[in-house]
């Protein structure tokens, strides 16, 4: 199965992610954490993007898509796809579906974790403590809500008439996420 998890910053994506990977022996694809790297390893382009990703904005589609790129058509992961904060603008999303297009896939599941505003705003807080992320200040975790809301949105209204489209509240605790989550996996 490959799958989007799709939502506001925050919304629990990374969590039930992870959960997907193992309960369906499958490979996360975080552009977050793809990028992150970059930035760790200091490559060519962590140079470029380490500002952009501090300032909580958006890295080009170009350098995202090229990431993405050879772990769609890696085989061994072929149909294990757990995608985790991509796509998130229209444009992604085109690029998406021509990607599994072109290695005979398909997105067979999207997860919308439906979480408000003011939730958003209290678990990045807390995270911020947790997990000592430079893009989680006070500052940015507004600015990528908007963000969120001006880029992301309009691939959940595009995304809302696939019939594969489910939206869960991400405002439920962790364990009662998965469990729907689980309602709507069918292994
Ligand atoms: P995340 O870990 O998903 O919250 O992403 C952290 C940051 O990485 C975002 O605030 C963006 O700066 C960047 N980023 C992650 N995924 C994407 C994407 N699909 N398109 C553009 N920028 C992204």
């Amino acid at each position: 199965m490959n799958i989007i998890l799709f939502g506001p910053p925050g919304a629990g994506k990374g969590t039930q992610s992870k959960y997907l990977v193992n309960k369906l022996k499958a490979f996360q694809i975080s552009t977050g954490d793809l990028l992150r790297e970059e930035i760790k390893k200091n490559s060519d382009i962590g140079k470029i993007i380490i500002n952009d990703m501090t300032d909580g904005k958006f890295i080009s589609d170009d350098i995202v898509n090229k990431l993405i790129e050879k772990l769609v058509f890696d085989p061994q992961k072929k149909n294990k796809l757990i995608f985790d904060g991509y796509p998130r603008s229209l444009s992604q999303a085109k690029n998406l579906e021509f990607l599994l297009k072109n290695s005979n896939q398909s997105i067979d599941l999207i997860l919308f974790l439906n979480v408000d505003k003011e939730t958003i705003l209290k678990r990045l807080e807390k995270r911020k403590i947790l997990e000592n992320r430079s893009d989680d200040n006070s500052e940015t975790i507004v600015r990528r809500y908007e963000k969120y809301m001006e880029t992301t949105k309009p691939v959940l209204n595009y995304y809302s008439k696939n019939p594969n489209f489910q939206e869960i509240d991400g405002g439920l605790e962790i364990e009662e996420i998965t469990r729907k989550i689980d309602t709507f996996i069918n292994v």
